[in-house]
């Protein structure tokens, strides 16, 4: 995370934005083209014969067309622009849940990664070892695990799919960083810091021990209201580009027309003084927010309501007005996945239905995040069903 432009006594982050109106291949490769050369080109982020990883998100074992996971054709166009620099280029990430290579071969298999890497001779990440790393000017974690392989390559390069977030209202730069956590190490972060601006400092604490040198988000479909996997599909055209995790989000929030004390992470990363959020550290390049204007971008149910609610009432009864995951009875399968993730233990599996203990819930929303089956529906209770309905 690194400032390149100095005006006066203000240091600016650059990103990049342009736009690009869908998946077709040869508008992809030069939209990310475009964002590299704005930038100063792939050799100003990647010396030659460096190793350099390319964190995606790998969130589900999801075909491309879900929106769930940083899409094929921009991780190929990314791969493409490191050839001939890159002494190898490697594809990988870290999702909830166990972190071996058989768990993670389903995930670049069904997400289309193990295509791009077969195509363009990149390699896949499969080296499980773990790495703890000391975090600068910590937040809430001085020391964070971290997946080495990502942290032991020359560079890492963040390429994340702009969604909305039941949790943390957004998952773009900063938060796709979490993915560089191990997967259980992120279960057992949740049940220790389930406050919501405990969790995004931990999220910025995160960022920090990575250090990823260039972010690329995918933001030209991707998911709005109750995302980051069974939100809705939302076309938005943009690829973002910067060496700052908190500028290139800024940007975005500015782009889907948000306050960016919105996205939690980055309010987080704001209140550490990190950022200004505001773009006025920032020198945007490229196309404008105005020509990229994404309208009608909708934020998970949950957290319109804290736009409009007193924070002390929030705390309070925040509980009481939060969506309730519920696993709904015909779509769930009793795998038991969800109760074996779940941070809280509030989960059982009795016969073929999970049942949530609402009084242990801590409304992380990972179960509902990670059911294959799309089987966890999120109830209004009556109290959120009235604060909106005055809102
Ligand atoms: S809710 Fe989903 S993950 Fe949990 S037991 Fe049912 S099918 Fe499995
Ligand atoms: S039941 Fe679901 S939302 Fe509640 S703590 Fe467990 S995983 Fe999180």
């Amino acid at each position: 995370m690194s400032a390149v432009g100095i005006i006066g006594r203000c240091v600016l982050e650059r990103v990049a934005l342009v736009g690009c109106p869908d998946y077709e291949r040869g508008r992809v490769e030069e939209a990310v083209a475009r964002a590299f050369e704005l930038l100063g080109g792939p050799g100003a982020v990647v010396g030659r014969g460096e190793s350099v990883f390319l964190k995606v998100n790998a969130l589900m074992p999801y075909d491309p067309e879900k929106m769930v996971t940083t899409h094929p054709e921009v991780v190929r166009a990314v791969v493409l622009q490191l050839d001939g620099i890159a002494g190898s280029v490697t594809i990988g990430d870290s999702p909830g849940g166990p972190f071996t290579p058989s768990f993670l071969k389903r995930f670049y298999d069904r997400a289309g990664f193990a295509r791009v890497a077969e195509e363009t001779g990149a390699d896949l990440g499969y080296d499980t070892g773990v790495m703890h790393l000391k975090v600068p000017d910590a937040g809430v974690m001085k020391v964070v695990p971290v997946c080495g392989a990502m942290v032991k390559a020359d560079r890492l390069i963040n390429l994340p799919k702009f969604k909305t977030h039941m949790f943390m209202n957004i998952t773009g730069a900063v938060k796709n960083l979490f993915g560089a956590v191990p997967g259980m190490y992120k279960l057992s972060f949740h049940s220790r810091f389930h406050k919501d601006s405990d969790f995004a400092n931990l999220l910025v604490d995160a960022a920090l021990a990575a250090d990823a040198d260039l972010h690329i988000v995918d933001a030209v479909v991707g998911q709005d209201r109750n995302g980051p996997r069974a939100g809705d599909i939302k076309p938005m055209g943009v690829i973002a580009a910067g060496p700052d995790a908190f500028a290139v989000d800024s940007a975005m929030m500015a782009v889907i027309g948000k306050t960016p004390k919105a996205n939690k992470p980055l309010a987080a990363a704001m209140s550490r003084g990190l950022t200004a959020g505001d773009l006025s550290d920032v020198e945007l390049l490229g196309d404008s927010v105005e020509e990229l204007a994404v309208h009608g971008f909708r934020m998970p149910d949950k957290k319109d309501i804290a736009e409009y609610v007193p924070e002390f009432i929030m705390q309070r009864f925040g509980s009481m007005m939060s969506l309730r995951p519920r696993p709904a009875e015909g779509r769930c399968t009793g795998c038991g996945k969800c109760a074996e993730l779940c941070p809280a233990g509030a989960i059982t599996v009795v016969g073929r239905l999970a049942r949530v203990d609402l009084k242990k819930c801590l409304r992380c929303y990972c179960c509902h995040e990670l059911c294959e089956f799309d089987a966890v529906e999120l109830d209004r209770p009556l109290l959120l069903r009235l604060v909106r309905a005055r809102g």
